[in-house]
């Protein structure tokens, strides 16, 4: 939450900074035409190299940003692209930007496009050509899609709660996670079309679409307008599957359900913080999941309820059960959801839902805020499956373990492993419906890494403390985490030898190697930079990325995909972020030129 604002901030200063330093360079060292070559003033959306799924919906928009005449000639593979669309185009000129915009087309076949435009600039006559792929509609493999998202979920962060839940003897594991064991492996690279480092929005747009996007930017292209509800959109994987199959779908989250990556599999958008405007536009049929669980009531309460973020009177739980939803505000309320229904909405906080170790371990009434009874990501995976599993046409369906990212960001890995433990469980419960359903594409995926790395053991057993009691090569002995139930989850997160964990890219802070019995920020900001936070102790760690961010933060880091299932085969070798989605809809055979209605 806090770093959507951050990244938001720091992506608009970077932006304007970099523009003006990169015309001034170019300007003094290669002179004026130089500069106006490196930032071309015709811009096309979908950018260069998009891939499309055949008959997948976009929205076509060029802009010319020092346009001479309203006159833009535009073509698609020698063909001019209203005709070829079979839409009129609207063309404008609003002062000097120049803009041309056909809404809601696709392309029909599979092959290669190529989109050129012609507009008189204030420098003459320019052009710019574009190419897209148009991938080809499959063949059906899989009913049902499942798709796991762990966010920040990097290879280290698996690995961590690969130790903590199944430890090592003599060197070897113990057990494997239920996401290592998969039968397809990928390493995933995850950055937007604008910055190297991607957010949340960004990357989950990605998969829900098949497009890059943006910072802080879901399933649309970001145009240079202000407004952030009218940016060129392209369809998303919900939209698709209820368009052309009529297929069940669902969000499940422990965030706010209006966070990032759930939201991205919905809605559209420039601005993630948008979280009413997501909130709402969930009930559009286009795009209206049949089960929407997570946290995040704040955004669906009218204003007048004590903690709502609305800013209008307007009841979406209500509007929800008026069409047809079952409504729960509980674990038991979730648990007790009528066996015939269908359509489902679960809020079980008015924020993020709190982590694993809060919920379920220490249970701190200040720390939960009197929401005593949420259910665990297990539940919510079983009960999404069990509602959507009654749809004859297959149902599609996202889970996020969204606190692994939250919890990073504040330094926090044991409690950012504890969640990355619950989401392998309710990975379990979706392997055990697809071995008994078998015809279920499971994928497991992060959608960012975070610079957390596994440096060797801690422990304070010979009286050393601090950096002196982290034990590297040979001193890192066995960590001890003890897991006496046999659930999966350690007893304790502070056991006599833990593992010992160093972030890349942190701002300043105090390190004490233990665990937090309260969740706690490593950062705050005065007097506008990130300080240490002076309610915490241990030895000074300096912070090593710009003062304008109060969080560690995330990681450019590839990171991995795990999958099973019919269509597995489709992930291996390094992939881009994009192509999740391509695997997604080939496995169910989509076909985007066919509609129900
Ligand atoms: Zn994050």
């Amino acid at each position: 939450m806090i770093h959507g604002l951050f990244s938001c901030l720091r992506t608009k200063a970077a932006k304007t900074a970099a523009v003006f330093t990169v015309a001034a360079v170019l300007l003094t060292s290669f002179g004026a035409a130089f500069a106006l070559a490196a930032a071309p003033s015709i811009t096309i959306l979908p950018i260069d190299n998009a891939k499309f799924l055949a008959g997948q919906k976009f929205d076509f928009l060029v802009e010319v940003h020092d346009a001479a005449s309203p006159a833009i000639a535009v073509t698609v593979n020698g063909v001019a692209a209203d005709r070829y669309f079979g839409k009129a185009a609207t063309a404008k000129l609003d002062g000097s930007l120049g803009t041309y915009r056909i809404d809601d087309v696709a392309f029909p076949d599979s092959g290669k496009m190529e989109v050129t435009v012609k507009a008189a600039t204030a420098v003459g006559q320019e052009a710019r050509t574009v190419r897209y792929e148009v991938a080809a509609n499959n063949r059906k493999q899989a009913k049902n899609v499942i798709l796991f998202i762990g966010d920040g979920m990097s290879l280290q962060a698996r690995q961590m709660a690969r130790i903590l839940s199944k430890g090592l003897t003599e060197g070897k594991y113990n057990g494997l996670l239920e996401m290592d064991k998969m039968s397809n492996l990928a390493i995933i690279t995850t950055s937007g079309y604008d910055s190297l480092v991607t957010d949340s929005a960004n990357s989950a747009s990605a998969y829900a679409t098949g497009h890059k996007s943006v910072v802080n930017a879901m399933g649309v292209y970001a145009d240079s307008s202000k407004n952030p509800l009218d940016d060129p959109k392209v369809e998303n994987i919900v939209e698709l599957v209820k368009r052309t199959r009529g297929m069940a779908t669902g969000i499940v989250s422990t965030a706010n359900i209006t966070d990032a990556t759930p939201a991205a599999m919905v809605a559209h958008t420039r601005r993630r913080s948008e979280q009413n405007f997501i909130a709402q536009t969930m009930l559009d049929a286009a795009h209206r999941p049949d089960v929407i669980l997570g946290g995040g009531s704040r955004h669906f309460l009218p204003m007048s309820v004590p903690g709502s973020k609305r800013t209008d009177g307007r009841n979406l739980v209500d509007e929800f059960t008026q069409a047809g939803y079952s409504f729960s505000a509980t674990k038991s309320g979730l648990l007790a959801t009528p066996s015939a229904a269908t359509k489902m909405l679960g809020l079980y906080h008015l924020d993020n839902m709190n982590v694993y170790i809060d919920r379920e371990m220490l249970k701190t009434p200040e720390v939960l805020g009197g929401f005593t009874d949420q259910p665990t990501l297990m539940d919510m995976t079983k009960k999404a499956i069990d509602v959507l599993s009654r749809n004859p046409n297959g149902f599609f369906l996202m889970v996020e373990g969204a606190s692994i990212d939250k919890q990073l960001h504040t330094l926090d890995w044991q409690r950012a492993t504890y969640d990355t433990i619950e989401m392998d469980k309710a990975i379990g419960i979706a392997k055990q419906f697809a071995k008994q359903n078998g015809d279920t594409l499971i994928i497991v995926v992060a959608d960012h890494a975070h610079g957390a790395s596994i440096t060797g053991t801690y422990h304070e057993l010979d009286g050393k403390t601090g950096r002196e009691a982290v034990r590297i090569y040979a001193d890192s002995t066995w960590p001890t985490y003890a897991d006496a139930d046999k659930d999966g989850f350690p007893d304790d997160p502070q056991p006599d030898v833990a593992l010992a964990v160093h972030f890349a890219n942190h701002p300043d802070y105090y390190e004490d190697y233990h665990f937090k019995l309260k969740p706690t920020v490593p950062a705050i900001m005065a007097n506008g930079k990130a300080v240490a936070n002076p309610k915490t102790s241990g030895e000074f760690q300096p912070g090593n990325i710009p003062t304008v961010d109060p969080s560690e933060v995330h990681a450019a880091d590839d990171i991995i995909l795990t999958a099973q299932g019919p269509g597995a085969e489709y992930f291996t070798g390094i992939m881009d972020n994009t192509e999740v989605f391509f695997g997604m809809v080939r496995a169910l055979g989509i076909d985007g030129k066919r509609s129900l209605k």
